[in-house]
């Protein structure tokens, strides 16, 4: 894509980083930029990616083939008005917030459904921040587009174009459809891990046992509930009916599951974990095509001086090339691992297994 005039209008962590990625893959870019705060302005203009900072939501954003909408999702509605004035005919207006149904039912009432397509880049990290945001976070992310009634395919291309330009995966997907699978996959999950955490706490001992004999499986169903609060709290009041009809279906699985083990049920209870590891089993396997196939590990690493050399070193010398490397930081390891990836399937394997005779702890996703 050439010639390409980008907006972003909040340069926090995911704004930011749509545009450090936008000016990396298209270097020739114009990005014009807003931001409420002054600092964030500051720093784009400084490093390169910002050609244009703004302090309102002007007529500097005539001339922009693809604006995104990238502060809280309230705060993103209030701009609509504003930009369906200034922004030129066969612009495509987006936006990056996690839930979409409030902000489509807004674009209804603008009548802009002819320039809008929701978004949602399916990647990000508990900090927030233009500091925080990279150049590559969108790497290898779903990014869901949710078009309008009115959307054309033209449009609808030109978005899944840019978007994979940016090196994310985009899935198109209604938006009622997103908010109800992000409400299963995400929303609920984040509850239940925060309920069940707070369940231990309430009922430990004054000596805190359970605290002491948490370990890996607690650990892993629970991990995130160390998110932050105010960002699931929005998310929550965002997709509040989606929630609440998945949480219904998963207390009355719950209520059946508790009859099942004080009745001494014993083959329900086999049949529940029978399906459920059946079908867990199932989620590694990639569609074709919907994701580009990597070989890529992610093994945690000791934060200190040399840490990366010494297991690029323990690869090497065991004849493994390394595609790339790097640290990464986003909401599924919160404390940041170690993403290696592989030219192939053998040296992923390979690897696997060599690390694990060095004591490292790996996952393969
Ligand atoms: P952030 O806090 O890093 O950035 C938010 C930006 O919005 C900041 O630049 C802030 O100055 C600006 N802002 C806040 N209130 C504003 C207001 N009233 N008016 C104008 N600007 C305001 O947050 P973020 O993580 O970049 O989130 C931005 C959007 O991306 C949200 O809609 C969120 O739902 C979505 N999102 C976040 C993640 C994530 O993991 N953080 C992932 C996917 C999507």
């Amino acid at each position: 894509m050439s010639n390409l005039s980008v907006g972003i209008v909040g340069l926090g962590l995911i704004g930011g980083s749509i545009a450090k990625n936008c000016r990396r893959v298209y270097p020739d870019s114009r990005i014009i930029v807003y931001n409420r705060s002054e600092n964030a302005r500051h720093m784009a203009l400084a490093d390169g990616v910002a050609n244009i900072a703004t302090d309102a939501v002007d007529e500097s954003f005539a001339e922009c083939d693809f604006i995104f909408l990238c502060t809280p999702v309230e705060y993103n509605i209030s701009y609509l008005r504003q930009l369906k004035t200034v922004m030129k005919p066969g612009a495509i207006l987006t936006d990056a917030g996690s839930v979409k149904s409030d902000i489509h039912r807004a674009v209804i009432a603008e009548n802009m459904e002819a320039c809008f397509i929701g978004g949602h880049p399916m990647a990000g990290s508990e900090k927030t921040g233009y500091e925080n945001a990279s150049a590559h976070l969108l790497e290898n992310a779903y990014f869901a587009l949710t078009p309008t009634a009115k959307t054309t395919e033209e449009d609808m291309k030109r978005l899944e174009q840019f978007v994979s330009g940016l090196g994310a995966i985009p899935v198109i997907l209604s938006y009622e459809e997103h908010d109800y699978a992000v409400a299963a996959i995400s929303h609920v999950p984040h509850l239940i891990a925060a309920a069940l955490v707070n369940l231990v706490e309430d009922s430990d001992s004054p000596n805190e046992t359970m605290k002491s004999l948490a370990a890996g499986g607690f650990k892993d169903i629970t991990r995130i509930a160390s998110s932050s609060p105010v960002m699931w709290e929005q998310i929550c009041m965002e997709n509040q009916s989606n929630i609440a009809s998945l949480l219904d279906d998963y207390i009355a699985s719950m209520q059946e599951i508790r009859e099942h083990v004080s009745g001494g049920n014993a083959s329900a209870i086999y049949h529940l974990f029978d399906k459920s590891r059946t079908y867990r089993g199932t989620f590694s396997e990639r569609k074709p095509g919907l994701l580009p196939k990597t070989y890529k590990i992610y093994c945690d690493i000791i934060d200190e001086a040399g840490a990366i050399s010494t297991l690029a070193t323990i690869l090497a010398s065991n004849g493994i090339s390394i595609k790339n490397i790097g640290i990464v930081h986003n909401r599924e390891f919160e404390e940041g691992v170690l993403r290696i990836e592989f030219y192939d399937e053998e040296s992923t394997g390979k690897s696997v297994e060599l690390l694990k005779k060095y004591k490292y702890t790996v996952h393969v996703r």
